[in-house]
């Protein structure tokens, strides 16, 4: 049942207009208020939203600006790079795997008497032709087809005997450096910078007659000196005093010398010159350094130093090589580990039998080699000054040949050392030995 209103309860719910009024503007005010809030709540954000689109847009200027720099600093080295080639002393191209030529500086377009717009673009095989000597190289044995399958540098010197001919030039010597440049799916490119070496060809014949006629005329009156000594020395010519036989005796060890001298001259010679015949046979390496050994025992017996095969002996196939190079060759550096020993010391001869060669290595404990003579050892006539100290008499020539030989049956010379403590010396001797060769003269 509902309870009735009172006359007083009716009054109080009827609002006067002032109330009216009040509570208007308090909903107004509130209103406002919580606009105004909205208002700023939105302003704020748009701050937010308006620095952050401000602060990418500084991050995009950055990143416009870096790649600029990075673009400018690209060409600059463009630029650098195309002077660098420009100005070359060298002539290079550039072939990609299909033989085109895709870059051609002016020195190699001068080189080639060709136009560099007229080369570009075509494919080296036919507008260059290599020789080696007399022999036109055919495609797949050009140096750069091997370049391309191999990934390895190829190098040709001036004693190489490699010649470029184009239509623009006739057939001229040359030494060239072919690099491949390799990237992840192999070789698509390699660089070749090459040289005109017809004025090294002139001067490197010349010396090469030089030291033939040298070495000929020289031979010929020491053949003399020798033969004369010997005969006062068997006295031949009556018996001499004890003065008059150490004299000769002077003689014949100088003339000995000498002959030794010119000897390897020319070896170096002929070797050099491409002129050494090769006549390979089968060679059990561990017996033919026994003979070695047995052959040098005397010498090493005077030098008071131990001459010793390293046991136990590795068996080694027999590998066909010319007995004459490797006997040069071992002589050369066991004499040597003989020589520049000290007394009392040993020199050590080691057999190794590796996967495709068989490893030489002879160890001393000799005098050694200064570090600042490491990088000339093999260079003609090099000699470290504390060797000249012990063996004053030396050459300079015997590793230079040594080096020469081993590299002709592809293998490698190379050595340890330390000055005061000994050295070791290393050649090897691939098991697929040498090719003979049957046109030239052997080791003098
Ligand atoms: P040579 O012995 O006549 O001087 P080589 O060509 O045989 O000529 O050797 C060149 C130089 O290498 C030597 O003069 C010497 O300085 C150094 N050399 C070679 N072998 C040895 C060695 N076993 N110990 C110390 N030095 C060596």
């Amino acid at each position: 049942m509902e309870t009735p209103v009172t006359d007083i309860e009716k009054q109080r719910l009827v609002l006067s207009y002032e109330e009216k009024l009040t509570l208007l503007k308090a909903t107004n005010y509130v209103k406002n208020r919580l606009l105004e809030q909205k208002m700023r709540e939105r302003e704020l954000q748009w701050h937010t939203k308006e620095s952050e689109l401000h602060e990418n847009e500084i991050a995009m200027l950055n990143i416009l600006e870096d790649a600029r720099a990075l673009e400018e600093e690209l060409e600059k080295q463009r630029s650098h790079l195309d002077l660098i080639i420009a100005s070359m002393g060298e002539g290079l191209l550039l072939i990609d795997e299909i033989f085109r030529i895709t870059l051609i500086n002016a020195k190699a377009a001068a080189l080639l008497g060709l136009r560099a717009e007229d080369a570009k673009g075509k494919d080296m095989r036919t507008v260059v032709m290599v020789w080696q000597g007399d022999e036109l190289i055919a495609d797949k044995n050009r140096p750069a087809t091997r370049a391309f399958a191999l990934g390895k540098t190829t190098t040709a010197s001036v004693t190489d005997n490699f010649y470029y001919q184009t239509s623009g030039r006739e057939k001229f010597p040359v030494s060239f450096t072919i690099s491949p440049l390799v990237q992840e799916k192999g070789v698509k490119s390699v660089i070749i910078v090459f040289r005109d070496a017809t004025e090294e060809k002139v001067l490197d014949e010349a010396r090469r007659n030089f030291m033939s006629l040298a070495s000929h005329q020289l031979r010929t009156p020491l053949t003399a000196v020798r033969w004369y000594t010997e005969l006062l020395m068997e006295k031949g010519m009556g018996t001499l005093n004890e003065a008059q036989t150490k004299f000769v005796q002077q003689i014949a060890g100088g003339a000995s010398r000498l002959g030794d001298t010119i000897n390897l001259l020319l070896s170096i010679a002929r070797v050099e010159g491409g002129a050494l015949e090769i006549n390979p046979q089968p060679i059990t390496i561990d017996d033919f350094t026994k003979t070695i050994i047995e052959e040098l025992a005397p010498i090493a017996k005077k030098d008071k130093v131990a001459l010793i095969l390293n046991e136990p002996v590795p068996s080694i196939p027999s590998i066909s090589i010319d007995p004459a190079m490797l006997r040069e060759v071992m002589t050369n550096i066991v004499g040597n580990a003989i020589r520049y020993s000290r007394e009392k010391g040993t020199a050590t001869i080691s057999l190794a039998a590796g996967e495709k060669e068989a490893t030489v290595s002879v160890t001393d404990t000799g005098i050694g080699i200064p570090a600042s003579a490491h990088a000339r050892v093999f260079e003609k006539f090099f000699r470290a000054d504390n060797a000249v100290k012990k063996v004053p008499e030396g050459t300079g020539l015997g590793l230079s040949l040594a080096n020469s030989l081993v590299s002709l049956w592809n293998g490698k010379l190379w050595f340890t050392s330390k000055e005061g403590e000994g050295s070791t010396f290393y050649f090897t001797i691939p098991y697929q030995g040498i090719q003979e060769k049957r046109r030239g003269k052997p080791l003098a």
